[in-house]
């Protein structure tokens, strides 16, 4: 498996530190406001990842962050914190605004077919951890404390600029605000806790602490949390390109100057959905949501489609059309399937030498594909051609139905005889497997009994099983 690495610039080969498992950590949502289609394409290439991984053999624990405090307007300090001012703008309290918005977020994620993470985890709920970093920082003296805030020190951290390959001196920064009370030392010096004091003093979520009453800023969160889940060097941390250029050397800064070790492995960046051919903005009134798709008549995973069709390094443009061809694209694609499905004898013929190779030959292929850097676009025309190609329908729906594990169109929902919500077959564990194809042998033998003792084994490891006309459904709980 190769990937490109923002740290390195350069696609290298990937081998987790401690396989199988790969740490994954993917900086989440400030849930101030709604997700956007600009978020769906993001999301949907992290899941990709995540699929590819998992389709290698690798067993990703993935962890994601939603930020409920501490992100202010500008990345860099700046402005109102967002939630706040989502608060403001809708006439509710931060917490019911960070409750409705992670729902949407995470409601229009499942319209995607993007995996929930294995863990999800609140920046509220871990400000102890936060604190507790922020107090190592100051024992090492990497922080300091000033009457508004305490601050990162970045002079005293080597390598401040290795993401973005600039020295700390070429960075353009904003001046230091003394009017507005500011006592930072360099302008790149960053919050690590806002006291509740001068243009924060109302705010609405805070906490103690030995420097008084105050809430983290934004970047300690994700360096508390990844390495509370996936300890103090992870494999694997993604985010939008927007992060290249402060949230993420604020992790690296932290996490580095807290443990001594190197924080991440393998730093990897989605680029942004264009619409219309610009970038998209509130002013420009040219964000759409799942729902604006949904409401002209598409399918939500007509977007998935749309996504994969552009590498996740390479600008993709939104335009109706673009999503309407898509649409066709999709539709066209589970035409076949269900042809293939349709004409499904159940038994499978002898296969020719030469048609066993066409199989293994595609199957290469693909995997070949998906391993280079995520190469979707290909991938997906591969899949296209099995479709169209004239193996024998048992082995063409088992290889499409295998690609569609990474591709997640839900093509037959389907696999192996049972479909799966919420867990690829390939993340699913080898024993849940073995009891679900247990219990489908004791239904045959009409054994009722021992079909639901299995069920409830099934039930203990963590999944629920239905049965229906297409064959028992699998959820994972
Ligand atoms: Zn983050």
């Amino acid at each position: 498996m190769r990937i490109y690495n923002t740290l390195t610039r350069k696609i290298e080969k990937f081998i987790p530190l401690n396989p199988p498992k790969v740490g994954m950590y993917t900086c989440g949502q400030t849930v101030y406001d709604f997700t956007h289609i600009g978020h769906g394409r993001k999301y949907t290439n992290d899941d990709i990842l995540r699929r590819v991984l998992a389709n290698a053999g690798y067993d990703v624990i993935h962890v994601q962050n939603v930020t409920d405090v501490g992100h202010l307007v500008s990345d860099a300090d700046e402005g109102e914190d967002k939630l706040e001012k989502g608060a403001k703008k809708y006439g509710k309290t931060v917490w019911e605004v960070a409750d409705f918005y992670t729902n949407h977020f995470y409601n229009s994620l499942d319209k995607l077919n993007i995996l929930r993470p294995t863990i999800i985890c609140k920046a509220t709920d871990h400000i102890s951890e936060q604190i507790a970093l922020i107090k190592k920082l100051i024992e090492k003296g990497f922080a300091y404390d000033t009457p508004e805030a305490i601050y990162f020190d970045i002079s005293k951290f080597k390598g401040y600029g290795k993401l973005f390959g600039q020295n700390l001196n070429e960075k353009q920064t904003a001046r230091i605000d003394v009017q507005k009370g500011e006592h930072k030392k360099h302008p790149l010096d960053f919050v690590l806790w806002f006291k509740r004091v001068g243009r924060f003093a109302d705010h609405a979520m805070h906490w103690k602490s030995s420097w008084g009453d105050g809430f983290p800023g934004w970047h300690i969160e994700c360096s508390a949390m990844s390495m509370k889940y996936l300890g103090e060097t992870i494999d694997i941390h993604t985010g939008g390109e927007d992060h290249i250029s402060v949230h993420h050397p604020n992790e690296i800064a932290q996490s580095e100057a807290a443990t001594g070790k190197p924080f991440v492995r393998f730093w990897v960046h989605h680029t942004f959905l264009m619409v219309d051919g610009r970038k998209m903005s509130k002013s420009l009134n040219n964000f759409y949501r799942v729902e604006d798709v949904e409401g002209k008549g598409f399918e939500p995973l007509s977007l998935r489609y749309l996504y994969l069709t552009t590498h996740y390094r390479k600008q993709l443009n939104f335009t109706w059309e673009s999503l309407n061809a898509a649409q066709e694209g999709l539709n066209n694609l589970r035409k076949l399937c269900c042809k293939v499905s349709d004409t499904l004898q159940g038994k499978r013929s002898v296969l020719s030498a030469e048609k066993l190779t066409k199989i293994q030959v595609y199957s290469q292929r693909f995997k070949t594909a998906i391993e280079n850097d995520l190469q979707m676009p290909e991938a997906l025309a591969i899949a296209w051609e099995v479709a169209k190609s004239n193996i024998p329908s048992p082995d063409k729906r088992d290889l499409i139905a295998d690609f569609d594990q990474v591709l997640g169109f839900d093509l037959f929902n389907h696999r192996k005889g049972y479909t799966l919500k919420g867990v690829t077959f390939s993340e699913l564990p080898n024993d849940v497997k073995k009891l679900v194809d247990a219990r489908e042998t004791a239904r045959k033998d009409q054994d009722w009994k021992l079909s639901d003792q299995l069920r409830d084994k099934i039930l203990a490891s963590g999944y629920k099983i239905e049965d229906s006309s297409n064959g028992p459904k699998l959820q994972k709980i």
